[in-house]
């Protein structure tokens, strides 16, 4: 069963321009940010623009249009950032196990730094 989504949550309030955010790119599918509290020297969020709690109901419910403008973008943003060579981490949290805090779809993205193994 899939999450119902909470149309107040943090994301959906950026992405309603009810809380400010530090940009890095925007197109009709998703938005990317500055992460509030960095874990790296450059740590940014993607989210997708439609009501998704995680991958799971985004990869069933999303249109392939929606996937395709959210996979770009992730791509592009990386770009943007300008982590593309010297590399970069993606990770997306899902459900309790994994602590997801906000309840719409993000992929974290990490770079700027060399990067442990993992990030917990
Ligand atoms: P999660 O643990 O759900 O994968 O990650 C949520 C992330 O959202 C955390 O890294 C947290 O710092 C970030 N975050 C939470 N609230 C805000 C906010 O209001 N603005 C921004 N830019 N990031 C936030």
């Amino acid at each position: 069963a899939v999450a119902a989504y909470d149309r107040n949550n943090i994301f959906a309030r950026i992405l309603r321009g009810e809380i400010p955010c530090k940009k890095v790119y925007e197109d009709e599918h998703a938005l990317a940010f500055h992460d509030i509290h960095p874990q790296a020297k450059i740590h940014v969020l993607v989210i997708p623009k439609g009501a998704y709690v995680s991958m799971a109901d985004f990869s069933a419910q999303a249109s392939d249009k929606e996937i395709a403008g959210f996979v770009r973008a992730v791509g592009k943003t990386a770009e943007i950032l300008g982590v593309v060579e010297s590399g970069y981490r993606l990770l997306a949290n899902h459900g309790p196990n994994s602590h997801q805090e906000v309840p719409h779809l993000h992929v974290h993205i990490f770079g700027g730094q060399a990067l442990g193994k993992m990030l917990a």
